[in-house]
């Protein structure tokens, strides 16, 4: 009976770890295309003791006196011995007999990648739409190679190895007869093509970065999140490949005093006591310049005045939200000896020197009014 764990160098109580990795060792040394017919016989007789030591049902057999290998009837036959032991072990997966390796050789051509920047905008430019000028670091083609990778009056030549194939063809020969396997060229790395001179500008990139204004179109409406897509304004790819795209994030800086929601717009003016009563106009200084807002006599605290049209640029759509202005209606708190005789003699006038508690119906208040106004509805 033969030595398998003789075969491997491996002591009879070798652990499948041990086993596997003997194996491999042994198999890459005596490769054919590395030890040549030499190492051939030895080859096979490392893989033999394989095929049964590295399969526990066997090495049992084999363990207890039977070899498999001929008790089977095979003069050396490979039972369970298939193709994808010996190609992981050759060329550690992946390449393996069946894949993919009729293709081409592979371009060195990628488009460029996408680019994301961020820009703040006023609540101003987002009612209007805004040009505004960002920076971005940008992949350009190489001014010197203008995207070929190569140096100024050479250009990439055929490869030598796979003669411009990119994979290359490799017998190994096993049990099994000779089985052809196909992988990327390892001189060009699969392009078919090497480059003997890079271009020194771009390291062969065919690209360089710098940092780039571009002027963007904001439109009108945008919002905290909006991102704005600039087709093919991105990098550049490697190789001259297609250009990347360009996105821009907007974020909308808050207002001292108006606040957005959604295509609307909210303020709160403070009205005077006496004015809210006596009624008056007020001049708003609004985004497009000073609004008039009429204080009707008699306003309560919580109305609104609505002018139209006045909000947000509506995006991709016609028209502008509207402004609401909320009224406030402010109690003086310094009031003077004479101020408050004055309002004390008021009192007295309208009886309401103790007057009542009064509570208003639902729907009348100052409580449903603000809550209109929350909603954006109209009075
Ligand atoms: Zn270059
Ligand atoms: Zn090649």
């Amino acid at each position: 009976m033969k030595d398998y764990y003789g075969a491997l160098g491996v002591s009879r109580d070798a652990t499948e770890a041990e086993i596997k990795k003997a194996y491999r060792k042994l198999a890459r040394e005596l490769h054919p295309d590395v030890a040549g017919a030499d190492g051939e016989e030895r080859f096979k007789e490392v893989s033999a003791a394989y095929d049964v030591l590295g399969n526990a049902e066997k090495r049992a057999q084999y363990d207890r006196g039977v070899d498999p290998r001929s008790a089977s009837g095979g003069a050396g036959g490979p039972q369970g011995f298939g193709f994808e032991d010996i190609f992981e072990t050759f060329f550690g997966g992946g390449a393996g007999p069946f894949g993919s390796a009729q293709r081409g050789p592979a371009s060195r051509t990628q488009r460029g990648g996408d680019t994301l920047v961020h820009t703040e905008i006023t609540l101003e430019e987002a009612v209007f739409g805004v040009t505004r000028e960002i920076q971005a670091d940008l992949a350009d083609v190489c001014s010197t190679c203008h995207g070929s990778c190569c140096a100024p009056g050479t250009q990439p030549q055929t490869c030598r190895q796979c003669n411009g194939q990119g994979s290359v063809q490799r017998v190994a020969r096993s049990l099994l007869g000779n089985v052809m396997t196909t992988a990327p060229c390892p001189a060009c790395g699969g392009y078919g093509t090497t480059i003997e001179t890079p271009c020194t500008d771009c390291s062969g990139q065919g690209r360089t970065h710098s940092r780039h204004t571009i002027a963007v179109d904001i439109p009108a409406g945008v919002e905290t999140g909006t991102r704005i897509r600039m087709t093919g304004v991105g990098d550049a790819g490697v190789a001259g490949g297609q250009k990347g795209d360009l996105y821009i994030e907007i974020r909308e800086r808050a207002h001292a005093v108006f606040e957005r929601r959604g295509s609307d717009l909210h303020c709160t003016l403070e009205v005077p006591m006496t004015a809210a009563a006596l009624g008056t106009v007020l001049s708003v200084d609004t985004f497009d310049g000073p609004q008039d807002v009429d204080v009707r006599p008699g306003t309560h605290a919580g109305s609104t005045v609505k002018l139209k049209g006045l909000g947000v640029g509506r995006l991709q759509r016609q028209g502008r939200g509207d402004l609401f202005v909320h009224l406030d209606v402010v109690t003086p708190t310094d009031l003077t000896a004479e101020q408050e005789e004055l309002v004390r003699q008021l009192a007295a006038l309208r009886g309401e020197e103790a007057p009542e508690a009064r509570l208003a119906p639902i729907g009348g208040g100052v409580f449903s009014r603000l809550k209109d106004a929350f909603l954006g509805r109209e009075r």
